[in-house]
Order: structure tokens, then C-alpha cells, then sequence
């Protein structure tokens, strides 16, 4: 089956000091649209492989910051090509672990290869600054040095392009990686793996641990040689992260979920409308942080904009994401989609006309997309994050008010505004609480070189990706000298 060698015998396992080690236990990996298709077997770790991996991590991390930066580049140029070369396979891979139409997972395998050789380049521009002192005589030299072990904990929603937008700019600043991924989602982490070693990173410099989060996310996050967790993932699994990580004085990076507003204001082309929430709404089935789920309609655009996207959403095609004619595929588990489904009933309960979001009658975990049409922000299916194919329609009068109930929301990563007026757009730009702010796009789908990150309980600490991500992963040190 392919270069991989996917085949349904044998174990796939944790990497750790150079070496493949089982784990404690195995847990299958299976396709959300076809649950009898079985993907691969995986190592689930406890405590100790944890520990063995930190170890092996902190052995490893001086020879590899004190490698020049040349040859932390050449490790990752050589993993970015990898990726590149194997991006449509990796994506097919992606489609059936996640259940991504083949086209966004082959896309987001090309972003991983694009993150690698972007994070190449930057591994050479590692710099430092000379500063004047106040005092006669004296010299004063800022440095940026890499933090030690850092530990790297993923969701399942972008399987290889998380990975990678971590691991790089951790790699690149001298830092040795113990990389945990999400249950539902190791294949893509695994591959990711391989390639790694085949691009010759040095043993102990990266290392792969897979299992529970409640066991080795915690293990890691706990552990007193770790010096910083980065971790996306789920609001409530971010904070006790955060109190963990506040406990052991660890420097912690957080990326959590969203409940992003789209505007669309009366002067809105319609199809521009349409598309940007047809797109951020329910692709990749709604799971996407950046999902556009409250949408946010002034009254005079409102029936003429919820009818023609009601009948683009009902034009959907809903299948096997390795079809070619697939534009969205199944819920990631069954979990996810019980989750979604009492949503469902909840909005409907709380008076919204709910069109859609029912189950589909056949093998696998696919929902319809649903809109919540008629939602008020004061309502729960308005303020939770559902993470599904499911999208809030709140009517409003004025931008004023748009922008108002945009950011009447605990969440501040990412919104939108469709608008034909420059005035209004600059405006929502301005006083968006949003980490990131889009005009006539959908609030999701952003470029892999540029900051990333939201406000709020969206996000905390640095930002990641382009060149910010090496902030994160790297501490100043500031140098005095009488010369
Ligand atoms: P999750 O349940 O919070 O899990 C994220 C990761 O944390 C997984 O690897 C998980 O392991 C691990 N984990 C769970 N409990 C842990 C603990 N006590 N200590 C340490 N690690 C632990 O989130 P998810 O369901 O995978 O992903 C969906 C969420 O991610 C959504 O809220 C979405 O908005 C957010 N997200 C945010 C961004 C962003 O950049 N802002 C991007 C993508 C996704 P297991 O796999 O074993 O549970």
C-alpha cells in the first residue's frame, strides 16, 4: 500500500533515543468513514516511556545546540523535501485517519513540507543584538538560546500540519522534542516520525511518544526537565495545562478553540457571502479552530443570504473523502459526533429553526451540515464550541451591533466581515478582539508564514508560525562585558 507500507499487521512505535520502542499497550487506528476499515495498530505509553523519552531529549539537546545552524537546517530541508515528495500519499493517509476531503488533506500535508523548509531558513537567522550600555566602557550583547526539552502536545484536527508548525521552529532553535499526538490521529505523527529519521536527525533530538493525554500529555507536562509545553488543543485541556505548567514554572504556549463570527453586512456581495461561510461553516467538516460558527447577518442581506446559503449547503457532497467529488467528509469519531448531535437538539430546544445537522443513514460518522437559523449570541449553542459541521444565524441591525455581538464571546481567535465598504472593514479590522482578522475571506484558512494565534481564551503566550514561532522556543539572554 503505497511507500508507507501500511499494512493492517504490525505495530507502529514509539521513537525514542534513535530506537522504534513498544509501548505498554496497542489501540487501533480506524477510518471515520468506513469504521470497519481498520488503518494501523499503535503503541499507547505510560509514565516510564515518557521519562525514557525526556531523557534521551535531554542527552541529546547540547550537541544539537551547539550543531551550527547549518546543520539544523539541512535536517529540516531534507524532512521539508521528504514531505513534499510524499505529500499526496501522506494526504491520502490523512483522509482516511481524519476523514479530510483529499484535496484540503493533501493540501495541509503540503503546508507540513512548506512549515519544514520555511523553518530551514529561519534556523540560519538565529540572531542577537549589540546595545550601547549607559556606562563607559561596557558592552552588551542580546542573545536568543534555545530553552532545552520541550514537549509538544497535538489535537487530531490537523494531524501533520500541527506537527510540523511545532516540531520545526522547536528543531530549528537547537531544542530536543518530545512530541506527544492525539489517540485519534498517530498515523500522520508516526510518518511524520519516519521521515525525520530518514532526513538524519540525530538520536534523542526527536522523539515520538503516543498515548492517553490523561497519562503521557500529563506525564510530560509534569515533568521537572521539560522547559516549556506547547500544546493545541481543547479550552478545558489548556487550562489544566496551564495550572500544571504554572506549578512546575514552565514557560507554556496555548492554542485552544473558538467561536469565530463572519459579518455580513447588507453591502455584502452575496456570493462572496456565500462562499466565505459555505467554506468556513462546515470544510473540513467544521473542525477547524478557525471555523466560522456564528454567523453574523445584518437584517437587510438576512433571507436572501440564509436561502442562497442553505441551498449551497444542501449542494454539499457529503462522502469518502478520497472521492474526487467528496466535499465533506465524516465526523472524526463517534465521540465527536454524539457531541455534535446533542448540539443539535440543544439549539432547537433553545428555539433556533435548525436546518440540517441530522445524521446520514449510512456506514461511517457523517452529519449534515446544520445552520441554527434565528440564534440569539445569548444562547448556548451561540457561545460553546461545537467543533462539527454546525453554524449559529444571528440576525442583526446595524455594524454596530455586528461588531458588538462578534465580540461578545470568551473566544478571540479568528473573525470575518464581508462588506463592500472600506469604512466598515476598516473598522471591524480595528476593533475586532480577534487574534486574526479576515475581509471578504472565511475566517478560516490562513498562510503558514505568518503569525498565528488568537486573544482571549483562544490562546496564550507567544505566537506560532513565521518568524514569531522561534520566540516561543528560544529564551534571551542578555550579556555584559567591560571591555
Ligand atoms: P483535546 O481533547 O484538548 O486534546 C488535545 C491534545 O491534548 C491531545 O493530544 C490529547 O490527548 C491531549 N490531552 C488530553 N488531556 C490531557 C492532559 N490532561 N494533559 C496533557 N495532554 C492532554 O483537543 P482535541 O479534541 O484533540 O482537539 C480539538 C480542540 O483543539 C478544539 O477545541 C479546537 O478548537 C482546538 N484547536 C485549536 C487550534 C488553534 O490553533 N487554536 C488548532 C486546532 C485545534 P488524547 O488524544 O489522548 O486525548
Amino acid at each position: 500500500m503505497g511507500k508507507l507500507g501500511w499494512t493492517m499487521s504490525g505495530i507502529r512505535k514509539n521513537y525514542i533515543y534513535g530506537r522504534w520502542v513498544e509501548g505498554d499497550a496497542v489501540t487501533e487506528n480506524r477510518n471515520p468513514a468506513r469504521p470497519q476499515e481498520l488503518i494501523g495498530y499503535f503503541a499507547s505509553s505510560g509514565v516510564a516511556h515518557v521519562e525514557a523519552a525526556v531523557a534521551a531529549a535531554r542527552a541529546a539537546q547540547p550537541a544539537w545546540a551547539a550543531a551550527t545552524p547549518q546543520q539544523r537546517s539541512d535536517v529540516l530541508a531534507r524532512a521539508g523535501a521528504k514531505l513534499l515528495e510524499r505529500a499526496d500519499e501522506i494526504g491520502r493517509l490523512l483522509a482516511r485517519e481524519e476523514g479530510k476531503a483529499l484535496p484540503e488533506a493533501i493540501g495541509e500535508a503540503t503546508r507540513a513540507a512548506q512549515i519544514f523548509s520555511f523553518f530551514a531558513g529561519e534556523a540560519l537567522r538565529v540572531s542577537g543584538q549589540k546595545i550601547a550600555s549607559v556606562r563607559p566602557g561596557v558592552e552588551i550583547e542580546v542573545t536568543r538560546e534555545p530553552l532545552g526539552v520541550v514537549g509538544l502536545i497535538t489535537p487530531w484536527n490537523f494531524p501533520i500540519a500541527i506537527p510540523a508548525w511545532k516540531v520545526a521552529p522547536a528543531l530549528a532553535a537547537g531544542n530536543a522534542v518530545v512530541l506527544k499526538p492525539a489517540e485519534l490521529t498517530p498515523a500522520c505523527a508516526h510518518v511524520l516520525t519516519e521521515i525525520l529519521h530518514e532526513a538524519g536527525i540525530p538520536a534523542g533530538v526527536f522523539n515520538l511518544v503516543m498515548g492517553q493525554g490523561s497519562l503521557v500529555g500529563q506525564a510530560l507536562t509534569d515533568h521537572p526537565d521539560v522547559a516549556a509545553i506547547s500544546f493545541t488543543g481543547s479550552e478545558a485541556v489548556g487550562r489544566s495545562i496551564a495550572m500544571a505548567c504554572a506549578r512546575t514554572m514552565k514557560k507554556v504556549q496555548l492554542e485552544m478553540g473558538g467561536k469565530n463570527p463572519l459579518v455580513v453586512l447588507d453591502d455584502a456581495d452575496i456570493e462572496t457571502a456565500v462562499r466565505c461561510a459555505l467554506n468556513g461553516a462546515f470544510f473540513s467538516t467544521g473542525q477547524r479552530c478557525t471555523a466560522s460558527s456564528r454567523l453574523i447577518v445584518q437584517k437587510g442581506i438576512h433571507d436572501k443570504f440564509v436561502e442562497a446559503l442553505d441551498a449551497a449547503r444542501l449542494a454539499l457532497r457529503l462522502g469518502d473523502p478520497l472521492q474526487a467529488d467528496t466535499d465533506i467528509g465524516p465526523v472524526v469519531s463517534e465521540n465527536q459526533l454524539s457531541g455534535n448531535l446533542d448540539y443539535v437538539a440543544l439549539a432547537a430546544a433553545e428555539g433556533c429553526e435548525v436546518r440540517g445537522g441530522g445524521r446520514l443513514n449510512h456506514e461511517g460518522f457523517f452529519q449534515a451540515p446544520a445552520l441554527f437559523v434565528g440564534a440569539t449570541n445569548a444562547m448556548r449553542s451561540s457561545r460553546e464550541e461545537i467543533f462539527g459541521p454546525c453554524a449559529s444565524v444571528i440576525a442583526v441591525c446595524d455594524f454596530d451591533e455586528a461588531l458588538a455581538v462578534a465580540n461578545d464571546t470568551r473566544f478571540g481567535l479568528s473573525s470575518g466581515i464581508v462588506t463592500q465598504s472600506l469604512k466598515y472593514a476598516t473598522a471591524f479590522r480595528q476593533k475586532s478582539q480577534a487574534g486574526m482578522v479576515m475581509t471578504n475571506l472565511p475566517t478560516a484558512g490562513v498562510d503558514y508564514h505568518v503569525p498565528f494565534g488568537g486573544r482571549k481564551a483562544s490562546s496564550l503566550g507567544s505566537r506560532e508560525q513565521g518568524p514569531m514561532a522561534m520566540e516561543f522556543y528560544t529564551g534571551v539572554k542578555t550579556a555584559y562585558e567591560f571591555a
